[in-house]
């Protein structure tokens, strides 16, 4: 029962810290069988499923972005293309990656270096919070650590429904004054989903209305919470990671990219940490470092979700319009897409 690491929540982030510690003694719980939690559109960029030996995953591949507005189309060519994947798919290849033990438990306390769970407790030497927004362990420790304020919430489903690009629509008169719609194509089906930024849940109507305007219907809803604001990424000797750790991006809700990145080198750290070939503290401090490095970036976005949609539709447009010009969507992306850049972390 006792263990060098144990994770708490296996999914994106949970699996790649794991997928880093193979050969070493890791305990993986979570209270859903891997796999089978999708909550979100699956869209992320090919370069981090490439990075990672994860391309087997890849639905669709998109090499634009489009934004729909109050009637007009704004299309963004993207030099790295984006792709959308099958989770499950996703989920299995990375597990395949490490080693960890897996026991299907939900994660109720931790005290000291102790995780009880509904089906007992562990020891471990290292543990971690991948536990999604929640944040089941850090909470434990840190009460105020999950602020309802600083969620956003979204649902969405899939339907019969053939595109190209991954599209977004911002229409604040007709389908939701705080947030946004998508449509991210699978191949013969899309995803479409709708979500607050204000993190309201009652999302229903609005998901319907924007469906009957595609002319199709929903096939079964799933969905969730997920932060918008940074966390305390270690609190005393609990590390936190992926949304348990509030790494999903306010404005655009992209968390996949945050949880599969920082897990990586977090998984890569602790490593380190268990061949001696840094301490503990320092493992703390480079973890802490490697988020810190991003916080202006995590910042603006969170400024941008709170501001933009209380500006003037047409000050929005015209924001829109100016990204669109070559040199400026030049930046935003190398800003946008270098911040989780991979390179080839396969051992
Ligand atoms: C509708 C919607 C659409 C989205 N679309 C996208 C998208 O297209 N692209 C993108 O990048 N991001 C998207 N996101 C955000 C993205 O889903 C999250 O940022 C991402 O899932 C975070 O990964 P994670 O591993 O940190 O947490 P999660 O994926 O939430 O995983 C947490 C894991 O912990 C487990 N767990 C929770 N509580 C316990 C417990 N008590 N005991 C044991 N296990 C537990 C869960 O079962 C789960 O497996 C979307 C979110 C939503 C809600």
């Amino acid at each position: 029962m006792r263990y060098e690491v144990i994770i708490a929540g296996a999914s994106f982030a949970g699996l790649a810290v794991a997928a880093q510690l193979r050969g070493r003694r890791v305990l993986l719980l979570d209270r859903k069988p891997i796999g089978t939690g999708q909550t979100s559109a699956c869209g992320t960029l090919v370069n981090t499923l490439q990075a990672l030996g994860l391309e087997e995953s890849i639905l669709q591949v998109h090499d634009r972005l489009v934004i729909h507005s109050a009637g007009r189309t704004f299309v963004y060519p993207m030099d790295k293309p984006f792709c959308t994947f099958d989770y499950a798919r996703l989920c299995h290849l990375l597990r395949e990656q490490g080693d960890a033990e897996f026991v299907l438990a939900a994660t109720l306390d931790l005290e000291g270096d102790r995780v009880r769970t509904s089906q007992g407790t562990f020891q471990g030497d290292l543990i971690v919070d991948a536990s999604g927004w929640r944040a089941v362990l850090g909470r434990r420790l840190h009460p105020a650590l999950v602020r309802r304020d600083r969620l956003n919430f979204g649902i969405e489903t899939t339907a019969a429904y053939r595109d190209d690009g991954l599209h977004f629509w911002y229409d604040p008169r007709r389908l939701l004054p705080m947030g946004v719609t998508w449509a991210f194509p699978i191949g013969d089906l899309t995803r479409i989903g709708i979500a607050s930024y204000r993190g309201e849940t009652r999302l229903g109507n609005g998901l319907d209305r924007f469906l009957s305007s595609l002319g199709v219907q929903r096939d079964g809803v799933h969905g969730g919470y997920f932060p918008y604001a940074l966390r305390d990424p270690v609190i005393g000797d609990l590390f936190l990671v992926g949304d348990a750790a509030g790494q999903c991006m306010g404005l655009t809700g992209e968390g996949i990219r945050p949880a599969l990145f920082f897990g990586t080198q977090l998984g890569r750290l602790l490593r380190q940490v268990l061949e001696g070939e840094i301490t503990l503290e320092e493992g703390r401090e480079a973890y802490r470092r490697l988020v810190a490095a991003r916080r202006s970036g995590y910042a603006l976005l969170c400024l941008a979700q709170r501001v933009l949609p209380r500006l003037p539709l047409p000050l929005i447009l015209g924001v829109m319009a100016l990204v669109r010009w070559p040199p400026v969507l030049r930046r935003v992306l190398t800003l946008y897409v270098g911040a989780f850049w991979l390179e080839t972390t396969r051992r």
